[in-house]
């Protein structure tokens, strides 16, 4: 059980398929498969072996699937980044990984490189009008085998607290999330298939469910590198998109987009909600408007995703993320592990196929979300009669902003080094737009002066850009619980 097994067998069975395609730009699986094994020749060059950690930081380009099965067949480990990291977000996750060389697209080489001299990581640029040249010239190597329980990839993400830590997800993980998730109960993929790839890439959900599905299965991912309305029905349209994969943000901007009845998209099949709660009147509009099934699911990256499914055979609650996917177990916990009365709100623990190795070089880290191989998301839930989840509330401070999480403290750790500022806490606020939005509400030092758009410039100089607050206010003081805590729940932003 290996993610390149995958993309052999399909290659075998379906090698004049395009595999990838963007706009003009199409490869074949057969094609696909014959980059990677170029890819994985030129790794071994550069001084990768089985079980090294390789880190890309690319938008949604056919370079993505090439590098990730690249690596992969050179027995590397992926480890991916949003192009949007600044340096130093780039150097933190370079440095934790212990990621020997780092693929970054051009558009981004100026921080990217920045990043990798501070951790000292071999920096290549990926400029897509040359890559594949380059990628050619190498010589192919054969596939290196790796075990079902070697890792596969690390996704960096910030799990319940603190800085982004390294989920370690095994070849077994993700190949098993990618078969349950293209299985007709869900997204229900085959040969033939045409899949929108408008989620990113580097993030879990599009990794697994848009481009390891396709892999697994002989579809045809069409990538677009920046979702935008008007694109997508484009691309739905000339391509003949049959499944779709999105976050609530996409479902909203398509069910909303006023010139939609222009566009033909009767080829819709069936389309997938995750990583933040679909509203229930999206879910009935998008349904009517595009004439296609919408179901939501719920995942986290340490879950591989796919934990719970509204499944296309049974009852569909609006509302509701569905049950638990097959080979999966969930259960309602307090604080000390001890599974909540029957009825009670609890934090969602998920034990199955699809739960990470754990946090990467972070034993004190995964010891507090993992025991006797249930996973604790941080997420708050409820269940119904018919055994159904509802995510009640994040236990986390996590905020979600269009699709993009958006960790306070890490935010709130960068305006604490701001001079001028005394405290500070980040918070969401809802917004038509993104779902949430990001602000900030600081205290000054005494004696001190500063503007609160200075305070919003200096963060949006040090983070990416979907991290900075919008809404930056400063207040005489914030309100504290007995410890000293900044109570986040009391502030109100006007
Ligand atoms: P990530 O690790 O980036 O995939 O983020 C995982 C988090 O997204 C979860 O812990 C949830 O808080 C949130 N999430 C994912 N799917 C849903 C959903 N269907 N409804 C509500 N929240 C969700």
């Amino acid at each position: 059980m290996n993610l390149t097994d995958n993309l052999r067998r399909t290659a075998e069975q379906y090698p004049d398929t395009v595999a990838v395609k963007m706009d003009d730009a199409e490869i074949t699986f057969a094609q696909l498969n014959g980059l990677a094994a170029k890819t994985a020749g030129w790794l071994r060059e550069l001084g990768v072996q089985p079980g090294d950690r390789v880190a890309v930081s690319l938008p949604n380009i056919p370079h993505m699937p090439i590098l990730y099965y690249g690596i992969l067949w050179a027995g590397g480990v992926v480890v991916p980044m949003n192009p949007l990291y600044k340096d130093r977000e780039f150097a933190h996750v370079l440095r934790d990984s212990g990621a020997k060389v780092f693929f970054a697209w051009n558009g981004v080489a100026d921080q990217a490189a920045k990043g990798a001299a501070e951790a000292g990581a071999t920096f290549l640029e990926v400029d897509p009008a040359t890559f594949s040249g380059q990628v050619l010239a190498h010589e192919p190597i054969a596939v290196t085998d790796r075990a079902a329980e070697d890792t596969a990839v690390i996704l960096y993400t910030s799990g319940t607290t603190g800085a982004p830590k390294g989920a370690e997800l095994t070849h077994a993980n993700m190949v098993r999330n990618a078969e349950v998730c293209a299985s007709d109960r869900l997204i229900g993929l085959s040969a033939g298939d045409v899949v929108f790839g408008g989620l990113p890439l580097f993030h879990v959900f599009g990794q697994t469910c848009m481009m390891n599905t396709a892999v697994l299965t002989g579809a045809t991912l069409t990538l677009l590198p920046r979702f935008d309305p008007q694109r997508a029905l484009e691309i739905i349209e000339r391509d003949k998109v049959t499944i779709m994969g999105g976050v609530p943000t996409m479902y909203v901007a398509l069910t909303q987009f006023p010139d939609r009845d222009r566009f033909d998209t009767s080829s819709l099949r069936r389309c997938v909600s995750g990583g933040s709660a679909l509203p229930v009147e999206i879910l009935r509009g998008f349904e009517e408007a595009y004439g296609a099934m919408l179901l939501e699911g719920y995942g986290l990256s340490e879950t591989s995703p796919v934990a719970s499914f509204n499944h296309a055979d049974r009852e569909r609650k609006a509302g509701s993320v569905g049950q638990p996917v097959e080979g999966v177990e969930f259960k309602l916990v307090d604080p000390e592990w001890n599974e909540v009365p029957e009825g009670s709100d609890g934090e969602i623990a998920i034990k199955g196929h699809n739960i990470m190795k754990g946090y990467f070089g972070n034993p004190e880290a995964t010891e507090k979300v993992l025991k006797d191989g249930w996973f604790r998301t941080g997420d708050i839930g409820r269940r119904d009669d018919d055994g159904y989840y509802y995510i009640v509330d994040r236990a986390k401070d996590m905020i979600i902003r269009g699709g993009y999480n958006v960790y306070p403290r890490e935010v709130e750790e960068v305006l604490y080094g701001h001079p001028a500022v005394a405290s500070a806490a980040v918070v969401g606020i809802p917004s038509q737009m993104h779902g949430e939005e990001v602000a900030a509400v600081i205290t000054v030092k005494p004696g001190m002066t500063v503007t609160e758009d200075e305070i919003q410039q200096y963060t949006k100089d040090r983070v990416a850009a979907y991290k900075y607050p919008r809404v930056v206010r400063i207040v005489d003081e914030l309100p504290l619980g007995p410890t000293g805590k900044i109570l986040k729940r009391e502030i109100k932003i006007s």
